[in-house]
């Protein structure tokens, strides 16, 4: 069987691993971005991503979850770099909050081991976290933290030595259905493919084909803060966290860099932008304020003014999950993008799925859930 010639636009994380799978699998693909790989404009940047199994967002992602570790491991394998380090998970909240609840039973639906802390032992096993009467914290032990800029960089190079071509600095301006697949312009030039695969995070509506997709940009912003005892608060002893407490909402990521211990205010909110070019290189100091405020409160060992604050793009659909599929409307063509704050983990097993998609129209995986026509009604009267 002949191979298509695939053009992959877009190489955050989903694009690089697409780009992976698709080269692995003998296909001759271009990879373009506007950027170099690992990049701090797009969704994929910003030292950690959490990777966790048990899974407050649906239970039917824990196989994907599971698929999504085994390739991790795969890739740290082939290019000799460690990207997932299995620190553990806690979620941490009053014992009736919902993310307790939708955390246990995906743990209990699929059998995975978890421990449910009460509030004696929580405060007993990690001190890090100042935990209030009723808070309890679920331990999922299959959780970790992931290094997002070499995690790129590593399926890329992957992918090269595969045999794709990366294409770094390349805006693709346009992109045009032909009678035989697509043109794609880029750097001034014409490069003509059989199909597009289409992953341009949260800069989805600059590019014509995707403009009706609803997917919002948002900005979501990252703060370090320098820890006390750095040991303490290495991933040997802290784990990953997601905080849910009245006062404030966070994840919480131990320290990577030998200093700091980073935070994404949840509850701050993520304001949207008209586009990722809009983001401001620049902190708010109120939001600063309001961090500093949520870290004295809950986090006892770190220092509570950041060091560091980086804010990042990512793209948002109205319902929290991706649009992962065939692009609607038209012929060789497949869309990856509004992971909705939570695509990095996934990400390796959404790039088999792009691959899957593009060489034999189907993927064994369930995406029922993230079908790009489930907003069939929202584009037409966009
Ligand atoms: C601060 C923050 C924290 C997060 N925390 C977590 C977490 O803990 N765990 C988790 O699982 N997920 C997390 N997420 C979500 C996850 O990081 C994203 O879902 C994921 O990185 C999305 O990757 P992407 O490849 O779709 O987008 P991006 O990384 O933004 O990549 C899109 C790429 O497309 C390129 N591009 C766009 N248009 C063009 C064009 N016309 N021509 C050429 N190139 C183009 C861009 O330059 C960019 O490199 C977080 C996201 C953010 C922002």
């Amino acid at each position: 069987m002949t191979q298509p010639r695939v053009a992959v636009i877009g190489t955050g994380v989903i694009g690089a691993m697409t780009t992976w799978h698709l080269a692995r699998r003998g296909t001759d693909v271009l990879a373009f971005d506007t950027y170099s790989p690992g990049h701090d404009r797009g969704a994929s940047a910003g030292e950690s991503r959490i990777f966790r199994t048990a899974y407050k967002e649906g239970s039917n992602y824990v196989p994907l979850l599971r698929r999504a570790g085994r390739l991790w491991r795969e890739l740290e394998q082939t290019t000799g770099t460690e990207l997932l380090m299995m620190c553990g998970g806690l979620t941490i909240a009053a014992a009736d909050h919902p993310d307790i609840r939708a955390v246990r039973r995906s743990a209990e639906e699929h059998d995975l081991d978890h421990e449910v802390l009460d509030t004696a032992a929580a405060r007993e096993r990690f001190p890090q976290h100042r935990i209030d009467d009723g808070e309890v914290m679920v331990l999922d032990p299959a959780a970790g933290v992931l290094r997002p800029e070499p995690a790129v960089q590593a399926a890329l190079r992957a992918a090269e030595e595969a045999g794709a071509t990366a294409l770094p600095y390349h805006p693709v301006d346009e992109v045009a259905e032909t009678a035989e697949g697509w043109r794609v312009r880029s750097a001034g030039k014409h490069f003509d493919v059989d199909h597009v695969v289409f992953a341009p995070g949260p800069w989805a509506r600059g590019l014509e084909p995707l403009r009706a997709l609803p997917v919002e940009v948002r900005m979501i912003t990252a703060c370090w803060f320098a820890a006390r005892d750095t040991a303490a608060h290495r991933p040997q002893r802290l784990p990953i966290a997601i905080r849910r407490h009245p006062e404030a909402a966070f994840s919480c990521f131990p320290v990577l860099d030998g200093v700091a211990v980073k935070i994404v205010p949840h509850h701050l909110g993520w304001p949207t932008l008209d586009d990722p070019a809009a983001l401001p290189r620049s902190a708010d100091p109120e939001f600063a304020r309001a961090a500093s405020a949520a870290v004295a409160r809950l986090l006892p060992g770190v220092t509570p003014h950041p060091v560091r604050i980086g804010a990042f793009a990512e793209g948002f659909t109205p319902d929290d999950h991706a649009l992962l599929g065939p692009l609607p409307g038209h012929r060789n063509a497949t869309v990856l993008t509004g992971f909705s704050g939570h695509g990095f983990k996934l990400a390796p097993v959404f790039g088999e799925i792009g691959a899957d998609l593009v060489l034999r129209g189907s993927t064994e995986h369930d995406i029922t859930r993230l079908d790009p026509n489930r907003f069939s009604e929202l584009v037409r009267t966009a």
